[in-house]
């Protein structure tokens, strides 16, 4: 299913020029609503992609985990201040509202994907080091 998603955003990925690696382990299941999953795997791409630089780098990985299932969704790019990290997930919350703004979107996606995620008993967390990289990590039973 993750790899129907990827080639949804194939264009724009070509369009930036940016690299795609991706690591999925095959016949994963999750129980509850794998649309839902689905749609939490869309957003935080499609962040990914947003939030890069021209010519950068995401990496996918969905695997077994310490008896966890692990969705892994990193970017290069400019990141998030550390004093953001804890409020992106914040209905309507976005870190740079000039910068945020040509890139569209209401500060919603991360709001939706995290009361998904924890509907389905998970976690979701983010990382970031500034002007390099940020990592979001989904985890599930
Ligand atoms: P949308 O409602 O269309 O998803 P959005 O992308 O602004 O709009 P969220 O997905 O909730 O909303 O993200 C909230 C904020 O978190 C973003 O505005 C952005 O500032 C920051 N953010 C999210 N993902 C990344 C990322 N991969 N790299 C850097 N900043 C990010």
């Amino acid at each position: 299913a993750i790899d129907s998603i990827i080639l949804t955003m194939e264009a724009v990925i070509y369009e930036k020029d940016l690299t795609l690696d991706y690591e999925i382990e095959p016949n994963l299941t999750v129980s509850g609503s794998s649309e839902q999953m689905k749609q939490v795997a869309m957003i935080l791409l499609d962040n990914a992609i947003k939030y890069s630089n021209p010519q950068g780098t995401i990496q996918v990985t969905l695997k077994r985990h310490h008896g966890h299932i692990q969705l892994t969704v990193c970017n290069t790019g400019a990141g998030i201040p550390a004093e953001h990290l804890d409020k992106i997930f914040d209905r309507f919350y976005r870190v740079d509202s000039s910068r945020a703004r040509k890139n569209g979107g209401y500060g919603l996606g991360l709001a939706i994907a995290k009361s998904i995620v924890e509907q389905h008993k998970g976690k979701i967390s983010a990382k970031s080091v500034p002007n390099e990289k940020t990592t979001f990590v989904v985890q599930l039973d």
